[in-house]
């Protein structure tokens, strides 16, 4: 549209200017062509004039001269003289003007001498009257041939003049069909020109509606190009950050680090929300903060435990807008400070491996902040899908661990941790030239106990033991279930006398135990325990675990419920009356 417009203006304004000045040349020529015409027609009038001037010259010089012979003043002949001149003046200038004409040159020119031939008989009879007097003069003049001249210069005259006349009404003729045609040209060129002028100016207008047309579809094209690109770039970050922090998730190693990693993400995933990322607890029934970022003054209460019933998400399952318009719910565990608006706010529900694990809240941090687009939506519940898997692996991971780690029955390290911790402790002490002291525990009698009060009764006192054990050990220390009712505890950094009164504590421990088992008393337990020490009695993991156990045989042997340092002999025995019953069975 546009292009046919601009390739048709083009030429036509190449039209127009050619238009232009062939009308200017052709208004040129008729106008030369009409004053041509024009002058012509004043040039016959002016010899028309000149001739009837030339006949009345003649006439009044003839008057004069009669008026001198008859009165014989001066004054009439002097009038006479004058009138000779101007005749010749006339006579002069109709030969110029005729001079091109066939024929008119011939008359005039006899037309001239005719008039000198008729001075000649005037001048003659002025001579007389001057010589003879008026007499001869008044006689001569009577009989003078003077009038047939003058009758021959009128019809002369009036020849010349009839035949200007013709030439003047040709030419004004001629004149008018010039003019008529000059009228005629410009009445067309002006005509043409306003078509063509008109039509210029209609395609004009065209292009200019179709450029501004074009124009307005071109900018919002570009605005719509532009507003793609912002949207893909933004996509593109979101999607490189997103990728990052998964990545990042995968190699932590605990969930605390994962929260850390998390809340250090946040606020680059979500520049203009603040947010938190709640997980449910045991039951199931209450959320917990575990990270958040951007939060603001008077927000604190968002971070803290509330129940799932306090969120729509929660309860539905689904994503929720909370304060985007004035219909939709907000959730009441969104808090705001007293006398501000509820900034909007976004709960989307965490769900991994189709359980819900939790929450991920956000919270525009203005309160006029613009509503969320339908891809920033999504990319919040990719988000939250991608925190929920990698939460939820890191927790099956620390489960794992734990399992191959603990003991379930007494939530105690088992021995192939037991193992390793002590190879690691040992090599790293013995860096620092620091001791480690290990104590292997034994519960007294425990077959009896089993056979007395069953399995299960056996399987309390284990826990109960393991309570005891878990609440004995500092920071450092580690207790460990090595098989069956045999325990260790490793004390870093212990001297063998300090692993010597640990070990003593742990015996008044366990006899002060209360066995409480299907509602019934069961009494306490007796441990028989064995020391060893490192450097004291050896560097090896593997000599200091028999060695302790050895010294634990010996406590056996010496009677049980006693302690024996390693290569010490100890014969303390004390019974307690349980042991005695169960010594009795
Ligand atoms: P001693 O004083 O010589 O240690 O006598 P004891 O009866 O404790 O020694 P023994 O090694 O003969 O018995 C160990 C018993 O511990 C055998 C088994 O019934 C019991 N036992 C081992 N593991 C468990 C367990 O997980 N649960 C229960 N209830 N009993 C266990
Ligand atoms: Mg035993
Ligand atoms: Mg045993």
């Amino acid at each position: 549209m546009e292009s046919h417009s601009s390739n048709r203006i083009g030429p036509g304004y190449t039209l127009a200017l050619l238009l232009v000045v062939i009308s200017a040349i052709v208004s040129h020529v008729t106008l030369n062509n009409l004053v041509g015409a024009y002058q012509l027609v004043a040039e016959s009038e002016r010899k028309i004039r000149l001739l009837g001037e030339l006949r009345a010259a003649v006439v009044d010089a003839e008057i004069d001269q009669r008026e001198f012979i008859v009165t014989g003043e001066e004054r009439f002949l002097e009038a006479y003289l004058h009138t000779r001149p101007s005749i010749t003046a006339r006579l002069k200038e109709l030969s110029r003007l005729i001079a091109v004409e066939a024929g008119q040159s011939e008359r005039l020119i006899e037309l001239g001498n005719t008039i000198d031939r008729r001075f000649e008989s005037l001048n003659e009879a002025i001579a007389i009257r001057k010589d003879r007097g008026t007499q001869v003069a008044t006689s001569l003049v009577r009989n003078d041939q003077g009038k047939v001249l003058m009758t021959r210069i009128k019809t002369m005259v009036e020849a010349l003049q009839n035949q200007q006349e013709v030439l003047r009404a040709t030419r004004v003729n001629d004149a008018e069909i010039n003019a008529n045609l000059r009228s005629l040209t410009n009445i067309l060129s002006t005509a043409i020109m306003l078509c063509v002028f008109g039509g210029l100016l209609l395609l004009a207008r065209r292009e200019e509606a179709t450029r501004r047309e074009s124009g307005a579809a071109r900018s919002k094209a570009s605005a719509d190009l532009e507003s793609r690109l912002t949207a893909l770039q933004q996509r593109h970050h979101e999607a490189t950050v997103l990728g990052q922090m998964s990545s990042f998730l995968q190699t932590c190693a605990s969930s605390d680090e994962a929260y850390a990693a998390i809340a250090r993400f946040g606020p680059v995933l979500f520049p203009g929300e603040s947010g938190v990322v709640y997980l449910f607890n045991n039951s199931h029934n209450h959320v917990d903060p575990v990270a958040s970022w951007g939060s603001r003054r008077g927000d604190t209460t968002r971070e803290e435990t509330f129940s799932s019933a306090d969120c729509w998400a929660l309860r539905r399952g689904r994503m929720h807008v909370s304060g985007a318009d004035e219909s939709s719910i907000a959730c009441t565990h969104i808090a705001h400070a007293p006398g501000e608006i509820a900034r909007p706010g976004v709960c989307m529900p965490m769900i991994a491996q189709g359980a819900a694990s939790g929450l991920l809240f956000l919270q525009a941090r203005d309160v006029d902040a613009a509503t969320l687009s339908a891809a920033r939506l999504e990319f919040i519940a990719s988000v939250a899908e991608q925190m929920a898997l990698a939460l939820f692996n890191i927790r099956l991971r620390e489960a794992l661990r734990q399992q191959s780690v603990r003991d379930p029955l007494t939530g105690l390290y088992n021995r192939r941790f037991l193992e390793e911790t002590l190879d690691r402790e040992l090599s790293r002490l013995e860096r620092k030239t620091l001791p480690l002291s290990l104590i292997m525990l034994d519960i007294d009698n425990f077959k009896a106990f089993n056979d007395t009060f069953g399995h299960a009764a056996g399987d309390a006192v284990l826990r109960d033991l393991g309570s005891v054990l878990q609440r004995f050990v500092r920071g450092g220390d580690i207790a460990c279930r090595y098989g069956g009712e045999e325990f260790t505890v490793i004390l870093p950094e212990a001297s063998l006398e300090i692993g010597r009164q640990r070990a003593e504590m742990l015996r008044e421990a366990a006899r002060e135990m209360r066995i409480v088992h299907d509602g019934k008393a069961l009494g306490s337990v007796t441990l028989s325990l064995g020391v060893a020490c490192s450097p004291e009695h050896t560097r090896s993991r593997d000599q200091l675990l028999q060695m302790a156990d050895a010294a634990l045989y010996e406590a056996k042997s010496g009677g049980r419920n006693r302690v024996v340092v390693s290569g010490v002999k100890t014969l303390k025995v004390v019974e307690t009356p349980l042991q005695r019953d169960l010594a009795g069975h």
